[in-house]
């Protein structure tokens, strides 16, 4: 027995297996990234406490020694197991390797691979379909969000799809749908376009925040980020009905109709949903990127389509 497994079997440590499948529940937690395991990391205390690890376990030495530098290289055994059950998770394509992913995001983290949230999705008992809900980073999502934040708005933008043929539900297209999700709700900070409303549910996973389509799926939009603003439910679907549009300045334009609906109509105690940006020539709140902003085409479209003058 190796030196390494013996000083696991001596503090008896947790079996690589079951740290890997902790990893992979910790990675689903923390928005599917985790940075790498060094001392001060909360991760690294994180899943040694659902580990109960003990005082002494946490804080056991391997010692290794350099002879041709005549020295002794110490390593804490918990961050060791936790790097060997990472690499091998990696080795089985459930993560990403920081190296690799840093390629993607210029961040150092591991993250979950389509394989891996499905792992993940299973032992916390969560059906497959959740992930159209979450907005849980996988490195193959994040490959489509980068496609699409990265690229230069084109001046002469068609926001329709010109597939005649109908579109299967293929995993493909379950994708690009997600990819189109997290890189609008990213774009726009997790925030409603028009109120700024940012909220989410109390263990964190879920978002009310919505990715909506400004030409709609149902009049062949497509899943581009000129194609898409973030919007609360609320607005959300005030948009789609034609409650209010946008000019090409981006300020908000409201539908005269909402003169003539009744006092009570649209709110909740003083807050009126419609109206508080009703009198304010009010712009909606806008990406970092210039270059990802709502494009002139889409928003014409709806303008012209869409909204009840
Ligand atoms: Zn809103």
């Amino acid at each position: 027995m190796s030196y390494e497994s013996e000083t696991l079997r001596k503090y008896k440590m947790p079996s690589k297996k079951e740290v890997e499948q902790a990893l992979l529940v910790s990675l689903f937690k923390n928005n599917g990234v985790i940075k790498e395991f060094g001392s001060g990391e909360e991760i690294v205390n994180d899943i040694a406490d659902k580990f109960n690890l003990s005082y002494e376990q946490r804080n056991a030495h391997l010692e290794t020694i350099y002879r041709k530098e005549n020295r002794i290289k110490r390593s804490f055994l918990w961050h060791r197991l936790l790097f060997r059950a990472a690499h091998d998770l990696a080795n089985h394509n459930f993560v990403s390797r920081p190296t690799k992913t840093f390629l993607l995001t210029n961040k150092r983290e591991w993250m979950l691979t389509e394989k891996g949230y499905d792992a993940a999705l299973k032992l916390l008992h969560l059906p497959e379909k959740s992930k159209d809900l979450l907005l849980i980073k996988s490195y193959e999502v994040q490959k489509i969000v980068k496609k699409l934040v990265d690229s230069s708005a084109p001046k002469n933008y068609n926001p329709f799809n010109i597939e005649t043929k109908t579109i299967k539900i293929t995993k493909e297209l379950s994708l690009r749908v997600r990819g189109f999700r997290q890189a609008v709700i990213e774009a726009y900070d997790w925030k409603c376009a028009f109120c700024g409303i940012k909220i989410n549910s109390p263990n964190s996973l879920l978002w009310e925040v919505q990715a909506a389509h400004i030409v709609p799926h149902g009049s062949k939009g497509k899943d581009d980020i000129w194609n898409g603003l973030a919007l609360c439910s609320l607005h959300h679907w005030a948009f789609d009905v034609g409650w209010f549009t946008l000019q090409n300045d981006f300020t908000i334009k409201i539908s005269s109709k909402l003169n003539s609906l009744p006092e009570d109509f649209g709110k909740i105690g003083d807050f009126d949903f419609m109206r508080m940006n009703l009198n304010k020539k009010t712009k909606i709140f806008l990406p970092q990127k210039e270059e990802i902003y709502p494009h002139q085409n889409a928003i014409t479209w709806h303008r012209e389509n869409k909204f009840y003058q």
